[in-house]
């Protein structure tokens, strides 16, 4: 732990930078290497929220409410990617992963009991985005085939996120020695990974080449 005093000096020493960024911003960009760049902000460098992250501990609990909002909105974004779905091998798939995704959501409320947190959703912008693709995808497809096709690859997107996240957040609660707080994500992991097996299969077998049917009528 970082000394506060320390703390307090080392912002206002970064506040007083900023405001004079301005009339800085002329000076060669090739002199602020390393040395400076712990107080400054170079071009291009995100400058940091008061609320930041200061270790890899508040990192894995930022990203664990991010997931956790991001699950919770697939609790309601599948039901009507199954409303929309036509082939019944994929009403069931898509259905079938409803049922998960309610025990992830359900699993994660433990990960964040086993690491001594409160479960809290905090808005993933990511999984906003792949949902809003999603139903754009709908919007521009013909029920049938051909939507099926867009709605496995939307949701093989959204597998694909969540096969990241949960991927980064077990090899995070490994380095910071949480072992029960591992095995239920890796469960999770391996369910998405499922998933999008599922997901491949379903498009392969049967709904890809049902769409490209429907190119010919
Ligand atoms: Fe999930
Ligand atoms: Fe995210
Ligand atoms: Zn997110
Ligand atoms: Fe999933």
């Amino acid at each position: 732990m970082k000394d506060s005093n320390t703390k307090t000096a080392t912002k206002k020493a970064t506040a007083a930078k900023t405001t004079t960024s301005a009339s800085k911003a002329k000076t060669p960009a090739s002199k602020s290497s390393a040395s400076t760049s712990k107080t400054s902000t170079p071009k291009g460098t995100v400058k940091a929220k008061s609320s930041a992250a200061e270790g890899l501990r508040e990192l894995f609990v930022d990203s664990l409410k991010d997931i956790y909002w991001a699950e919770k909105a697939l609790t309601k974004a599948l039901p009507k990617m199954a409303k929309n779905a036509t082939s019944q091998n994929l009403i069931d798939a898509i259905n079938d992963h409803l049922k998960v995704t309610e025990g992830q959501v359900a699993r994660l409320e433990e990960v964040f009991a086993s690491v001594g947190e409160k479960a809290t959703a905090k808005k993933c912008d990511a999984m906003e985005g792949l949902i809003k693709e999603g139903e754009g995808i709908m919007e521009e497809t013909e029920i049938g085939a051909v939507r099926d096709a867009g709605i496995i690859a939307a949701s093989q997107k959204i597998e694909h996120y969540e096969i990241a996240t949960y991927g980064t957040l077990a090899a995070f609660a490994k380095t910071l020695g949480e072992d029960a707080a591992v095995e239920l994500l890796v469960q999770t992991l391996n369910e998405e990974k499922e998933a999008d097996i599922t997901l491949t299969e379903a498009a392969y077998n049967t709904i890809n080449f049902d769409a490209s049917e429907e190119d010919e009528e």
